[in-house]
């Protein structure tokens, strides 16, 4: 990994898809080529972000995920056991939201390569430190229905056994950093605790690389936006599983922080972890201020060290107009020079 500065800036993993690729501002848009054509506007567009966010100052870059329509379906499509015909109608993360879901019909295996040529691509045109996101075993399985596990866990651990695969030979590939997004751990907090952890260090097992899991509230999309009022003044929901991520082997624990009713001290849990504090919201239109991204981080300096602390966005910008998202990375980059100037 290239060597980083004090807190290093990074991205929670999606960033918007260009018109030209997909149809803007949605979380399941469909492609705008196909064949060969698709295959190039998906590099061109993962090209563009990479300048984008080195230009803005993003310390840890990604693709943007603009190889895939949807984190966990993205990677799914190419393993077997998994129907996808067989759609169910299933309320996800605790019914915030239905969805048709493919099914899994049978044991869980890993075809082929899911995303290195991807990885391939993205590392031989940057030079910066580069993340890559993979679903993670617990959200996997609150997006797909099964027929044939039984027990949710036993279902989870037989993802985190190909998500294991997959990290391996991406690490190979040359990513400094494997972040499993898990937006379902605020949602499930007793089978976090149960197996949900145990089949997070699993995908993650062997790997010499950086490994991060993502928590989140989600987009900031009005399913999530309508969630969100009912959780009251303040969200404690990270107060049941931090204490339990902190005992884990994964390295880095992204939360949300802007905009957000998450209190910040909650970051207390994570003594042992690298916090990617999240500062930048991904259910406002306008762009933070550097002196915003600034504050945010101070907040969390009161409760970790700096050389602890990462500048992240709450969650992917992908469901956002593309000039929003790249004045917020803009902002997020300005905001950390600002604050390493300054301490
Ligand atoms: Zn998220």
């Amino acid at each position: 990994m290239p060597s980083l500065p004090l807190f290093p800036t990074t991205v929670a993993g999606s960033l918007p898809k260009p018109a030209w690729l997909a149809e803007p501002e949605k979380l399941w848009p469909k492609w705008q080529a196909e064949g060969v054509a698709l295959t190039t506007a998906k590099e061109d567009a993962a090209l563009l972000w990479l300048k984008v966010q080195e230009e803005a100052g993003i310390d840890i870059v990604t693709d943007g995920e603009q190889f895939r329509i949807h984190f966990v379906h993205g990677f799914m499509e190419h393993l077997g056991g998994i129907d996808w015909a067989k759609k169910t109608q299933m309320g996800i993360r605790n019914n915030r939201y239905v969805v048709d879901v493919p099914t899994v019909t049978g044991p869980i295996t890993r075809k082929r390569s899911v995303h290195k040529d991807e990885v391939r691509f993205t590392r031989a045109h940057t030079k910066h430190a580069l993340k890559f996101t993979l679903p993670g075993p617990m959200t996997i399985c609150d997006t797909i229905a099964d027929q044939h596990y039984g027990r949710r866990a036993d279902m989870a651990m037989a993802f985190a056994k190909v998500l294991n695969e997959e990290a391996r030979e991406l690490e190979a590939a040359g990513v400094d950093v494997i972040q499993f997004d898990e937006p379902a751990f605020n949602v499930f907090m007793d089978d976090v605790k149960e197996w949900g952890i145990a089949a997070l260090e699993t995908a993650a097992a062997g790997l010499k690389c950086t490994t991060a899991v993502h928590i989140c509230y989600g987009y900031g999309i009005e399913a999530n936006n309508k969630w969100k009022e009912t959780l009251g003044s303040e969200w404690r929901q990270y107060d049941e599983i931090f204490p339990a991520l902190n005992k884990s082997k994964i390295q880095q624990v992204s939360l949300e922080c802007q905009g957000s009713k998450v209190p910040i001290s909650l970051i207390k849990h994570l003594s042992d972890k690298v916090i990617l504090v999240g500062c930048i919201d991904v259910a406002s239109k306008t762009a933070e201020t550097p002196e915003q991204v600034a504050a945010t981080l101070r907040e969390a300096m009161k409760y970790a060290d700096a050389q602890r602390l990462q500048a992240c966005t709450n969650c992917g910008l992908a469901p956002l107009p593309r000039n929003v998202a790249a004045g917020k990375l803009a902002a997020l980059g300005a905001g950390a020079r600002l604050l390493r100037a300054a301490v």
